[in-house]
C-alpha cells in the first residue's frame, strides 16, 4: 500500500463541483482584485474565527510583515520568536529590519518557555509571535499577561491552526492579530497563494489594509509607504467553499490522532501531548530515536512521512551572519534531529491509518532498529 503525507488535491475533488462554478463567477464578474468574493470570504472567515474583522492578503509571510508594520515595529526593535517554527515567522521579522530574538520550548510540548521567554524580554521588544506550531495553541492566556506586564504587542502565527479552539472558542482574536496563512497543503488552503490577518481591534484592521493598498484608501492618495498584498479573489471564492467543510475536516483529524495516540502507546516514542478535541492537528509529530533510519523504512514500506523542521530557523545558512549563539536553544536542536511527522490529513481512509500504524510498531518492534 502507498500512503502519501498529506494530498490536498483530494480537498479539491471532494468540491469540485462548487469549486469550479465558484470560479467561473469570478471570471464573468469581471472583477479580478479585490470585489465581493473578498469581502464575502473575509466576512465568513471572521465570522468562524469568532472575530470582528479579517482582511486578506496575498500570503502568511505578508500577513506577519504586515502585521508587524502595523504594530509599529521599526528597524532596529526585537521581535520574540520561537525557534521551533517554520522560517517565515523570523523572515517576516527581518523583512522589516528587526531582529528575531529566539525563544527555546520546553519539553515535551513545541511551544515557547515561558522563563526562557521572561528571560530574553529587552527595552526594544514590540512584539512577540506565539506559534500554534502543528495546529496546538500557544499558552496564549500566559503569553497574554507577560506582553501586557512589560507593554508588549502579541500577534498569534495561526498559519497551521485554523479551526483549533481555545478555552472553548475558535482562536482569531485573542491577542492584538492573528495571522493566517492559506498555502493549499494549510488545514484550510487555497489552490495558490492567499493569506489573512483576523482581530477585534478595528483601528489595527484599517491600518493593514491600508498597507496592503499601497498605503492608499482613497484611489491615487497615498498616506503610507505601503505594499500591495491583496488576497485574489479566485482563491478568496474557493476558500469560501473549502471553509465549510473545515470543521468536519478537522473532526477527522482528530480521530486520526486519537488513533495514532492509542495505538502507538508502548512504543518507545513520545507521542504530541496536545490537547486532542481542541487542536488542529496540522501535524501528528513523533520523537523518536534514529529518525532517519524509521523514516527511511517507513519509506520501503510505501508510507511518506515528513520532518517539521530538519534544521532550526537560527541553524540555517540564511541566518549564518547572525549570532544565536549565546542563546540557549538546545530541546529545539535536538528535536530537529529526532522529530517525524505521520501522515495526517482529512481524506485518508482508515485503513490507510491502520496500515501506517501497522508498519511503524514492525519497524519499531524489529531487532534492528537501535
Ligand atoms: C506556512 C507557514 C507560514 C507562511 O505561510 P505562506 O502562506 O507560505 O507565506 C508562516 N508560518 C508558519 C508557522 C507556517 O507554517
Amino acid at each position: 500500500m502507498k500512503v502519501k503525507f498529506a494530498d490536498p488535491l483530494q480537498d479539491y475533488l471532494q468540491l469540485k463541483t462548487e469549486i469550479n462554478a465558484k470560479i467561473n463567477d469570478v471570471l464573468d464578474s469581471g472583477h479580478y482584485v479585490g470585489g465581493d468574493s473578498v469581502s464575502r470570504f473575509e466576512k465568513n472567515f471572521a465570522e468562524y474565527c469568532e472575530a470582528e474583522h479579517c482582511v486578506g492578503v496575498g500570503n502568511g509571510f505578508d500577513a506577519l510583515r504586515a502585521g508587524l508594520l502595523a504594530l509599529g515595529v521599526e528597524a532596529g526593535d526585537e521581535v520574540i520568536v520561537p525557534s521551533m517554527t517554520f522560517i517565515a515567522t523570523w523572515l517576516a521579522v527581518s523583512s522589516i529590519n528587526a531582529k528575531p530574538v529566539p525563544v527555546d520550548c520546553s519539553e515535551n510540548t513545541y511551544h515557547m518557555s515561558l522563563e526562557k521567554l521572561e528571560s530574553v524580554i529587552s527595552p526594544k521588544t514590540k512584539v512577540i509571535i506565539p506559534v500554534h506550531l502543528y495546529g496546538q495553541v500557544e499558552n496564549l492566556a500566559s503569553i497574554n499577561k507577560i506582553a501586557k506586564q512589560y507593554k508588549i504587542s502579541v500577534m498569534e502565527d495561526a498559519a497551521q491552526a485554523h479551526g483549533a479552539r481555545y478555552k472553548g472558542k475558535t482562536i482569531g482574536a485573542f491577542s492584538d492579530l492573528v495571522a493566517w496563512s492559506f498555502y493549499p497543503a494549510k488545514n484550510l488552503g487555497a489552490i495558490g497563494d492567499g493569506g489573512a490577518i483576523t482581530t477585534n481591534n478595528s483601528q489595527l484592521a484599517d491600518k493593514i489594509r491600508k498597507l496592503c493598498n499601497y498605503g492608499s484608501v482613497d484611489k491615487y492618495v497615498h498616506e503610507v509607504q505601503g505594499l500591495n498584498s491583496r488576497l485574489d479573489p479566485l482563491q478568496a471564492s474557493i476558500l469560501d467553499v473549502k471553509l465549510k467543510s473545515l470543521e468536519l475536516w478537522n473532526k477527522n483529524r482528530r480521530e486520526i490522532a486519537k488513533f495514532y495516540l492509542d495505538e502507538l502507546n508502548g512504543l518507545s516514542i513520545v507521542l504530541p501531548s496536545f490537547d486532542v478535541l481542541n487542536s488542529a492537528w496540522h501535524i501528528f509529530p513523533v520523537l523518536l530515536e534514529n529518525r532517519n533510519l524509521v523514516q527511511q523504512r517507513l519509506g520501503d514500506y510505501g508510507v511518506q512521512s515528513l520532518i517539521h523542521y530538519p534544521i532550526p530557523p537560527h541553524k540555517q545558512a540564511a541566518y549564518s551572519r547572525e549570532n544565536y549563539s549565546e542563546h540557549d536553544l538546545g530541546v529545539t536542536e535536538q528535536y530537529c534531529t529526532n522529530i517525524l511527522s505521520l501522515p495526517m490529513g482529512p481524506h485518508f481512509k482508515e485503513e490507510e491509518i491502520i496500515y501506517v500504524v501497522k508498519q511503524l510498531k514492525k519497524i519499531m518492534e524489529s531487532p534492528s532498529y537501535k
